[in-house]
């Protein structure tokens, strides 16, 4: 296996931002991964886990500890309507070979950026797909360098919740149960959720999807909450506001110390327009200044302002109606 020292993130990361690790593994096989994890758990070597870096803020700060990538897990191999997916087959790579073998069930995934390892581990979704609807197993070694398989559907516990969360398990590889499908249905269904992407602008620039979580039981999502409030106006150090969806984080030549702050701010912007404290998505990997680590932790009780809230979505509702 290939390991560096002093290892610069940057390269890794999608938002092309983050500082150094103390060790890089970059696993080939699931002997490799468990040979990784078992080194740094005899160190005592703090581990985390980078798929495509798409959901995720790697931070600015030296880390004494390790990262993983998993980017050499990149084996696919179809056996009738299952395929077995290495963590870190790209999401786009997957929807494309389905496709030549005429299996629906992921063209959704189609330029949904990252790898199917941190997909599975958020459980990702949109444009009505989500991976716990067609994961049928999953390979993962535990902290300790134990490998174990999860078949039962509990391993998703809701949205954008799973138990790998909780665990810290990472996962080597996927078993994934699709249909058959017509490849002209499938293709024409991949196309529309690329175009729909490119016409959002979400690839004009690096960013990390939805920054915060859209479930807060009001029946809005967090863009639309941020951009009334006022969202898009904001810019901080080389880090925007998408202007085409709020609850996105354009890096236009930001440390990842300028977004995280703008990010803070956004959250702030919300909270005071409706009484809504945002969840963060986006995951930050690394050691958190105290300053940020402080600000991030920060949780306030949740106060929804309720005459806001509905004339919002009177207004949506005679938009799109
Ligand atoms: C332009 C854009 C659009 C997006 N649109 C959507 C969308 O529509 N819907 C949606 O759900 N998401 C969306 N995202 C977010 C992101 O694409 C998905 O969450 C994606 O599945 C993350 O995969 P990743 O490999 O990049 O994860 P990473 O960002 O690398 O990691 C995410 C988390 O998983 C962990 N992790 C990574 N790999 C493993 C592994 N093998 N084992 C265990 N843990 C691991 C990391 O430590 C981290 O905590 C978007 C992102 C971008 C940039």
């Amino acid at each position: 296996m290939t390991s560096f020292r002093s290892a610069h993130l940057k390269a890794y990361s999608y938002y092309g931002t983050g500082g150094v690790c103390g060790e890089l593994y970059r696993p080939t096989s699931m002997d490799e991964l468990v040979d990784a994890v078992k080194t740094s758990h005899r160190l005592g070597q703090p581990l985390i886990a980078l798929g495509g870096g798409t959901n995720s803020l790697v931070l600015d700060e030296p880390f004494a500890g390790a990262f993983v990538v998993f980017h050499g897990l990149d084996q696919i191999v179809v056996t009738g309507e299952r395929l077995r997916v290495g963590a870190g087959v790209d999401n786009t790579r997957l929807a494309e070979v389905a496709l030549q073998h005429g299996l629906d069930g992921v063209a959704w995934m189609n330029r949904l950026p990252g790898q199917i390892g941190g997909t599975v581990r958020m459980n990702a979704r949109c444009y009505g797909g989500e991976i716990s609807q067609v994961v049928a197993e999953v390979t993962a070694v535990s902290r300790s360098g134990e490998v174990r398989t999860y078949r039962e559907r509990s391993m998703f516990r809701g949205y954008k919740d799973t138990v790998f969360m909780t665990s810290g398990d990472l996962i080597a590889s996927v078993e994934l149960q699709l249909v058959a499908g017509d490849k002209a249905g499938v293709a024409r269904k991949m196309q529309a959720c690329a175009d729909d992407r490119i016409a959002k602008g979400q690839f004009d620039y690096p960013s990390c999807g939805c920054v915060f979580k859209n479930d807060y039981g009001i029946g809005l999502p967090s863009g639309l909450l941020l951009e009334q409030a006022g969202a898009k106006a904001l810019k901080h150090g080389g880090a925007e506001v998408s202007p085409l969806h709020a609850n996105f984080v354009y890096n236009k030549g930001a440390s990842s110390r300028a977004i995280l702050e703008l990010t803070l701010m956004m959250r702030d912007l919300v909270y005071r327009e409706f009484g809504v404290w945002m969840a963060y998505e986006m995951e930050i990997l690394g050691s958190l200044p105290p300053d940020l680590a402080e600000r991030v932790a920060e949780v306030k009780e949740q106060r929804p302002d309720q005459v806001k809230i509905e004339a919002l979505k009177q207004k949506t509702s005679r938009f799109n109606g």
